[in-house]
């Protein structure tokens, strides 16, 4: 940790940079935060004061890479939510919350833990995921890394122009899409949901045993997808799973 920097259990001050839209449903967030550096996969957690007092706390993942000077938040706005609206229709450039963090040890990848590396994101799932695609991204030595990446439509995809455009630079970096509703856009992408034989069918085509695997986002796709995986002949001990909540 270096000076100005806070101390991760403690609550301090983050002001919002800006916000922009990332999908439909999908805003990233970007904040001064005199954060700790983190490792990819980590989180904050976020407090948010009504003025008679009330307080409302969540946790959202940190999508930048370690080291950036603005932190990334990625929040999926639930209609009925309590928190989440608040960024999507509130939140200001100059606003401040307050922030406790990096948090988490278990959901985390370090360059030292190496690879084949497998990450399955599911809707906003993708935060934590990302940290870890970009902080790969600046190794000099790649291990492979697959991201297979669940969203209803095309359009929802976060990080879009960004995935497509590293895995165009890096052989060693494969991105998959499966989308639930819209059709396939590109050669190699699967219309349908993760299970069994679809995780069969991506890691045939990859041609890498994973040593590593993340999965990420609401308990229903990680439940989901932490059973295809097992039906797949991965094995438990190498799945780490990040639960968001709610049902879908
Ligand atoms: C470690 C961790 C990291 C997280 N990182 C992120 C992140 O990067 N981006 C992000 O958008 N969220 C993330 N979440 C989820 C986040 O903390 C909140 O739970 C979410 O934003 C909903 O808060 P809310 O106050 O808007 O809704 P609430 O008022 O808490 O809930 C409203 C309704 O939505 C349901 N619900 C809650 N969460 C979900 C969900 N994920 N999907 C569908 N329905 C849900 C609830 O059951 C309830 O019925 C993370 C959660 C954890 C535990």
């Amino acid at each position: 940790m270096t000076a100005g920097e806070a101390t991760p259990s403690r609550w301090h001050e983050a002001e919002i940079e800006k916000v922009v839209r990332a999908t439909p449903r999908i805003v990233s967030v970007f904040l001064k935060a005199p954060i700790a550096r983190h490792v990819a996969g980590q989180h904050l957690d976020v407090r948010l004061t009504a003025p008679d007092g009330y307080e409302a706390q969540r946790s959202y993942s940190i999508a930048s890479a370690p080291g950036e000077a603005r932190v990334e938040l990625l929040i999926e706005k639930l209609d009925d939510g309590e928190v989440s609206p608040y960024f999507h229709e509130v939140a200001r450039a100059g606003d401040t919350f307050d922030v406790r963090g990096p948090l988490g040890g278990h959901f985390i990848w370090r360059a030292q833990d190496g690879g084949p590396v497998l990450l399955v994101a599911g809707g906003s799932g993708i935060a934590p995921l990302m940290a870890i695609v970009r902080d790969w991204a600046r190794e000099r030595v790649k291990v492979p890394l697959l991201l297979a990446y669940s969203v209803r439509t095309w359009e929802e995809l976060a990080f879009r122009d960004e995935l497509i455009d590293l895995e165009a630079r890096h052989p060693d970096f494969r991105f998959i899409v499966t989308t639930t509703r819209g059709p396939e856009h590109r050669i190699g992408d699967l219309h349908r949901r993760l299970n069994a034989a679809s995780i069969r069918e991506i890691l045939t085509h990859w041609k890498q045993a994973a040593r590593h695997v993340y999965v990420c986002g609401s308990n229903r796709f990680v439940e989901a997808v932490s059973a295809g995986l097992l039906d797949a002949s991965l094995p438990a001990s190498i799945i780490r799973t990040e639960r968001y909540g709610g049902a879908d």
